[in-house]
Parts: structure tokens; sequence; C-alpha cells
């Protein structure tokens, strides 16, 4: 492999020791560049060894200055915010800063697709991964999730990469290129990283169509006003194809994806049509229909054969914790959304659910500061129980109490749990989907989703 900037005077240093900083490290070596890891914080064991393995420089527990501050260029892990001390002496000596994506994604020529978006990365990269690879694409799944980039650049490279991007990785970006860009939405969240200004946020993700040509693309949800309005502000050369599920006309020249009056989606391409039948689609619940809408509209772009689209739409399992069914017990239907860590993902939730009033909600953790008005009137149509489940829930039950039939103060998932089980009626749901961060209780909402499918899987079938 050969480095456009790598002779042995490149001097690459790497700020964090995690999948995606072993991974640049990996492909600097590689490349025959001076490398330097560095982590503040402790190196995972399974790191370190391949970090020794692989005789690569590294420090930890601390960040020494005269082995960061001669660097060419700094990999910066997305994790670190701008404002760590060491990175206020980077910027004040002019080393460019990048984040591992725009690194690997010089010494590749394979397709990107790239995703982000407030909500639905992570389901729609799975999907969108899964629709390809079950069609036999050489397919590699990088960003958030999967693998580092730079490492399957370096040692198992793929012909198209499955990119799930969030705003900080976006933020270090410059050159690299999506070939297909997909923005599914954008409501505010981690604003504390922006100033508390939505715009900066705004246009952290939007540097996803950077340097896109006409022969790339760009899918977004069409109904969404931060997106439009953005939209309306910048120029952009890609291929437009938005997607919608609101009533829709297409026009001579439409690229997109929208439902039709069958209740069929229809993808519209270029190169022809394809529908599928929403029941028929495996993802249940509308915001997994603009998650399957963008999904199939990126295949499409990608020439995948439509029957293996509609049958990987079809078959596609889910992701852990994205309202993942747990269990039936005593009639009830346990499903844990533990993932719905902020107030909109807990709307769509809550829209998938019945329009009755059979929904067991346990909500609760640690505050990002939400605003439950925005879940207010589907809480009183569709639940007919909230169980708190938090350190401290006194701002939940200030909000609820008296706005749903009951309401609970629990304190530990066990606790949660034996409340939804004295609750539930056959044929109702208990829903995990608890608007907060899960600092509070448990080390991350993995393990509390976890949790919670390890109680519900302990519930006493009489
Ligand atoms: P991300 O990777 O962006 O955090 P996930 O796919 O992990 O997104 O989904 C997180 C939560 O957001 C899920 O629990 C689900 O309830 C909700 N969600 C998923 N897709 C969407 C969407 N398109 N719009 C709004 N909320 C969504």
């Amino acid at each position: 492999m050969q480095s456009e900037i790598g002779n042995k005077k490149t001097r690459l240093v790497i700020l964090g020791g995690g999948e995606s900083g072993v991974g640049a490290a990996i492909l600097a070596k590689d490349l025959g560049m001076d490398v330097f890891l560095s982590d503040y914080g402790n190196i995972p064991e399974k790191y370190v060894k391949i970090l020794d393995n692989e005789n690569i420089a590294f420090e930890q527990g601390g960040h020494t200055p005269e082995l960061i501050l001669n660097a060419t260029e700094i990999v910066k892990s997305p994790g670190i915010p701008p404002t760590a001390p060491i990175m206020q002496s980077i910027y004040n000596k002019g080393i460019p800063v990048i984040s591992e994506i725009e690194f690997a994604g010089r010494y590749t020529d394979s397709k990107m697709v790239c995703i982000t978006g407030s909500n639905g990365k992570t389901t729609t990269t799975m999907l969108t991964y899964h629709i390809l690879h079950k069609a036999g694409i050489d397919v590699g799944l990088a960003g958030n999730v999967g693998r580092s980039l730079a490492l399957q650049v370096a040692r198992e490279p793929h012909k198209v990469y499955v990119i799930e991007l969030s705003s900080f990785q976006l933020e270090n970006m410059y050159q690299f290129k999506a070939n297909i860009a997909v923005i599914l939405n954008i409501t505010p969240d981690h604003l504390d990283r922006y100033d508390y200004k939505m715009q900066n946020y705004v246009n952290a993700k939007f540097r996803i169509i950077r340097n896109q040509t006409t022969a790339d693309a760009l899918i977004y949800w069409k109904d969404d006003p931060v997106i439009s309005e953005q939209l309306h502000h910048i120029h952009t050369d890609a291929r437009m194809l938005p997607f919608t599920d609101n009533s829709f006309e297409p026009f001579p020249g439409f690229e997109g994806a929208y439902l039709d009056t069958f209740g069929k989606i229809v993808f519209d391409t270029r190169k022809g049509e394809m529908e599928i039948p929403t029941q028929e689609l495996s993802l249940k619940g509308k915001h997994n229909l603009y998650n399957s809408m963008a999904a199939g509209l990126s295949a499409c772009l990608l020439n995948i054969r439509r029957e293996d689209i509609r049958r990987a739409l079809e078959d596609f399992e889910g992701v852990e914790h994205r309202l993942e069914y747990t269990a039936t017990k005593h009639g009830a239907v346990y499903i844990n959304d533990s993932k719905a860590t902020n107030v909109n993902s807990c709307w769509y939730a809550l829209e998938s659910m019945p329009d009755t009033k059979s929904t067991v909600l346990i909500l609760g953790g640690k505050d990002k500061g939400n605003d439950y008005t925005e879940i207010e009137s589907l809480v009183s149509r569709k639940v007919k129980a909230i169980v708190c489940m938090g350190k401290d829930n006194s701002k939940l039950l200030d909000f609820f109490t008296g706005k749903v039939p009951r309401i609970f103060n629990t304190h530990s998932m066990q606790e949660a749990v034996d409340k939804c089980v004295e609750t539930a009626r056959k044929g109702d749901t208990v829903l995990l989907s608890p608007c907060c961060a899960s600092f509070d209780l448990f080390s991350s909402y993995e393990d509390r989703g976890r949790q919670f499918k390890d109680t519900v899987n302990a519930i006493k079938d009489n």
C-alpha cells in the first residue's frame, strides 16, 4: 500500500485507544508512517494486546505533550471533545486534526454508504448492511458499529462500506466523500457539544454531503422540518432522493420512496420502480418505515436485485435493544427499547404501540433536560401505567402523576419488572423505552437492556 503523505517523516499521532484509534494506528503502520497512540484513560486489554503485537508505540493514563505536539497530523477519536486541554494545545500549534474515517477514506476507492441522523442510525446501517450482504455484495460495516474502517482498509478490504456516522465523527471530516449519504432526521441532541446552538449541530450533520458530485446521492427524510430548512440554504450537486409517508404524487423525474394509496412502499429510481407492502416489512413502527425506505433506496442505487431487497427487508431480525421483542409472560408482550435514550425515540416507540390503553411504559434514568410534553398525548392515549425506574424519579412523577391511571416509583430493574408483572394483563405490552440515559443505575444502555431481558425471562410462567 502506498501513502500519499506517508514517508518516514510523517508522524501520525492518534488520540484514543478504542476500535477506531487502534484501526487507524494499524493502517498508519502499514503505510510506513511513524505512529504513536495516546489515551488519557485506560486502553481496553484487547487493544493493548493488538498494539503490542503490532509493535505500535503507545501510552495510556495520560498524554505526554512532547510526544503529541510533534505530529504532522492527528487522528482524534470522536469521543474526545474539542475542548479537552490537549486539543487546545494541538489547535494552538496548528496541527491538522482529522477523524479515523477521513484518514481511512484517503486509501480506498470503495463505495461509501454513509448514514447519519439523530435517531435510527444503527438500525438503518445494520439493515442496509443486511440487504447488501445477503445479496452477495462484498460489504464491510464501519463507523459507530462494526469494525474500524481504517483496519478494514488496511487488512480486510471490501468493495462497499456501510458506515454509521455520528455528528462527532463528521466534525473532523474534510476530503472524504460519501457516494450515498443518508440523513434520517435531525432533532436536538448532544447540544452541550455544540454551544447549545442547534445550527452548529445541523451543520455538523450536513458535513455528510461535503464533496458530493452529480455521481453521488443524498437520501433524506422529506418531512423533517430541520432538514428541509437546511436544504433551502445550501447547494449540492448530488442526486436528491427524499422519502416520505405523507400523501405524495410523484412527478416526472422524481426519485425517492413514498407510500402509495394501497399502503405499499414505492421505491422509484432511474432504474425503475419497486414495491413492497408495508405489512411485509420485518421492522414495525413508523420510524422503521423510514429506516426501511432509506435502506431500500440505498440498495436500489447500488443496483441490488429487487427480489433480494424485498426478501432482506422482510427477514431482517432487528438490532438488539431497539424495539426488541423479549418474551411473552402471562399473555403480556415485553419489549426492550433500552436504546431510546431521548424523548423523540420514545415517541416513535409509543407511536408503534396499539391505540388502546394497553401499554405499561417503563421510563427513567439520567434525564438530559427532557421535555416530556412531546410524548404527553401519546401517553394519555396508549399507556395504562408508567413505571418510573431511576435513582431520582421526581421529575417524571411530577410531570405524569394524574395523567395516567397508575404510576409507580421504583429504583431497580427487579422492582420495576415486578410492578409490570403486577399491572400488565393478557394482551398488554410492557415497553422499556426510558427517554433517559442509563448511567444512574446501569453502566450503559446495553447493560440496562440485558438486565431487562434477564429479569423478564426469569418471570415465573404461572
Ligand atoms: P441511533 O444509532 O441513531 O441512536 P438506533 O437505530 O440505535 O439509532 O435507534 C435508537 C432508538 O431510536 C430506537 O430505540 C428507536 O426507538 C428510535 N428510532 C429508530 N429509528 C428512528 C427514526 N427513524 N426516527 C426516530 N426514532 C427512531
